[in-house]
């Protein structure tokens, strides 16, 4: 079975991933099972650009097939903020909470309509013959007057789905991980390298 290095250091994405990346015939492993260690710096201006750079440096290393992933949160009313920054937005140590209350403060007196935003996702693979893909998963949604619920993590509990009266927060993390961008881009990424006969 051929091998497949995922290069976070997340433990929660890994169990997403192989959950579904699971049918494919790929033993997916994670930085650490693999034994890579790198210092990569994310200086893209996209997230599939942030994407691509981890893959390719990860799989110079260790000169197998690598995926990356890059994420985040874009808010219309405030230009596509924090976007590429989410992780980084008022100093990688500030609590979501404080995070989270900003961007509400941000958007005081903001109606409904205006308060559109959707989570993005994008995920790279690069190949040891430089052969490279990414691909973009996104969900929609709108920016809560309050924090609500108490599962996911990072800006989720500020994320609102309207369709369902609920935020990412509130959601049970099976139904999350099926609707998320996280989800979406994974199934787009499995779907590719099906069709191009990758595996
Ligand atoms: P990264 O892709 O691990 O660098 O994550 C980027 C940042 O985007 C995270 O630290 C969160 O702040 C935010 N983010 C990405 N996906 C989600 C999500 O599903 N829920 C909440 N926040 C998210």
């Amino acid at each position: 079975m051929k091998r497949m290095i995922f290069a976070t250091g997340n433990e929660n994405k890994m169990v997403e991933i192989r959950e579904i990346l699971g049918e494919l015939p790929l033993e997916i492993l994670s930085m650490k099972q693999a034994g890579i260690t790198a210092d990569i710096v994310e200086d893209g201006k996209t997230f599939e650009e942030n994407a691509l750079i981890k893959a390719r440096e990860v799989c110079k290393i260790a000169q197998e097939m690598v995926m990356a992933d890059d994420s985040g949160l874009e808010i219309d009313y405030l230009n596509g903020e924090p976007g590429i920054y989410s992780a980084r937005y008022m100093g990688e140590d500030t609590s979501y909470r404080i995070k989270n209350q900003n961007l509400i403060d941000r958007l005081e007196g903001v109606p409904d309509e205006k308060r559109t935003a959707r989570f993005v996702c994008a995920i790279a693979a690069a190949f040891p013959d430089g052969r490279e893909m990414v691909v973009r998963g996104t969900i929609e949604g709108i920016i809560g007057y309050e924090e609500r619920g108490e599962n996911g993590f990072g800006y989720d509990p500020i994320f609102y789905l309207p369709d369902r009266g609920m935020s990412t927060a509130e959601i049970p993390p099976e139904e999350k991980n099926s609707i998320s961008h996280r989800g979406n881009a994974l199934r787009k990424m499995k779907e590719l390298l099906e069709k191009e006969e990758l595996l």
